[in-house]
């Protein structure tokens, strides 16, 4: 027998009962970016490996062991792309599109990394992103937060989200710290465990979102990054402080959030929730000043955040989304009857240009069409049968609720259910 196909582990699909709650998470992201000023960017999956080796950093989770890195036919490393960032940056230089300060983009799509699939984990995952340029003010890393906050708000999920906050300081600081940390460590060893051992060699940052509790205790005595800010990256922080409670954001100060990628100054935050076990996070990003010189162009400040989508579709799907549900299933007595009923239907659509109405193309018997309209979740079924028909009347009976089926003339249908959906939203 042929063996049957399967998708590749940690890639899973999308089926249409989860497609609901992506798409609806995709409109109302889109619709606020766009009162934001953000404009869409559409970028490849596929980019050169060395940059995100330069951008992300050599010795970091992503780069050391996640990415999906092979020699295309020509030769050539070629990478899944991990995440946005890089290839936007890539993108924007390589346009010219830096020469305008203030720019401001979005993307969506899927990224690609090699880690060992479970909840909230997966090898290909999705990402709404966007990104800032140009524009060194503590403000905009106020209003990506307030933005990120106002889409939860709208989502109906703000009370499930909670934001940490900390600050990397510049590069400098950043540098010094690390070796302040570093020594801190060795003079700890003997509590380490072997993660930590290695990364306080290689990367010592990383030591910090040890997600290991024994440890967690013993960093909360290290040396934080706040004490090391000089006054301007310091102002910078308490800028972006005071803005976010002036809005009325809950924050959370938080000295062990340190971000997975190198590339990262000053404002670093995560939106993360306590609802679905281990991988909470569900939105994270900040400052990175540095990049857009590091990739050989000239020095331009820059911010920007990524959602995981597949974390945000799982706190909807706790949800229910009750617009989506079916207005009106159409049922038939016999076939000769859905030419006129595909009509009538087709009138009904002119007349709710919003509401979803679905006639029944399968047939059989009226118990075997009713039971799919009830599977459909509509709120009304429309009965088409023979007789009343030919006296210009439909039927219609309530599958949510207990009022009595009803007869009225076809011609007032449309009318009709026009206030029934009205009524409803
Ligand atoms: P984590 O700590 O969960 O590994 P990260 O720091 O690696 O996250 P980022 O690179 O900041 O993640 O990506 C931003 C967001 O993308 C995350 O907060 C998360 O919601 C989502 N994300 C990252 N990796 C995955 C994955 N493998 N599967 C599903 N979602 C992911
Ligand atoms: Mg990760």
């Amino acid at each position: 027998m042929t063996e049957i196909i399967r998708n590749v582990r940690g890639m899973p699909d999308v089926l249409p009962e989860q497609a609901v709650y992506w798409r609806h998470l995709e409109q109302t992201a889109l619709a606020l970016l766009q009162r934001y000023g953000y404009a869409e960017v559409r970028l490849p999956l596929l980019e050169s490996t060395e940059l995100f080796t330069r951008s992300i950093g050599a010795v970091t989770d992503i780069v050391e062991k996640e990415m999906y890195t092979f020699a295309d036919r020509n030769g050539d490393s070629l990478s899944l792309r991990p995440e946005g960032t890089a290839g936007a940056v890539r993108c924007m230089i390589q346009h010219g599109l830096l020469h305008t300060p203030g720019t401001k983009i979005w993307y969506q799509g899927p990224m690609f990394r090699h880690e060992r699939p479970q909840r909230g984990r997966q090898r290909q995952f999705s990402q709404i992103g966007v990104e800032a340029f140009g524009i060194a003010d503590a403000g905009i890393d106020a209003e990506l937060i307030i933005m990120s906050h106002r889409l939860w708000q709208r989502l109906g999920l703000a009370a499930k989200i909670k934001l940490k906050i900390n600050s990397l300081g510049n590069r400098s600081e950043r540098q010094q710290y690390r070796q302040q940390l570093q020594d801190w460590l060795r003079q700890h060893q003997q509590q380490l465990d072997e993660d930590s051992l290695r990364r306080m060699e290689t990367n010592p940052l990383r030591v910090l979102d040890s997600k290991n509790p024994a440890l967690q205790q013993l960093l909360a005595e290290a040396p934080t990054l706040l004490q090391q800010l000089g006054s301007a990256s310091r102002a910078h922080y308490d800028q972006v402080c005071a803005m976010l409670s002036a809005s009325g954001i809950d924050y959370q100060h938080d000295d062990r959030l340190v971000r997975g990628l190198d590339y990262y100054s000053h404002t670093v935050f995560e939106w993360q929730t306590d609802e679905l076990g281990a991988q909470g996070t569900v939105c994270a990003g900040g400052r990175y000043d540095d990049l857009v010189e590091l990739h050989g162009a000239r020095p331009t400040p820059g911010i920007g955040f990524a959602m995981g989508q597949e974390r945000l579709v799982a706190l909807l799907e706790q949800q229910s989304l009750a617009a989506s549900a079916p207005l009106l299933y159409v049922v038939v007595q016999d076939a000769s009857l859905r030419a006129a009923a595909m009509q009538l239907v087709e009138r009904c659509r002119d007349a709710l240009p919003d509401a979803t109405l679905l006639l029944d193309h399968l047939g059989g018997s009226m118990k075997a069409q009713m039971k799919r309209a009830n599977r459909s979740g509509a709120v009304l079924a429309l009965i088409v049968a023979a007789e009343e028909q030919q006296r210009g009347e439909v039927s219609v009976r309530h599958m949510q609720s207990d009022a009595a089926q009803q007869t009225l003339p076809a011609d007032e249908l449309p009318g009709w259910l026009a206030g029934q959906y009205a009524s409803l939203h």
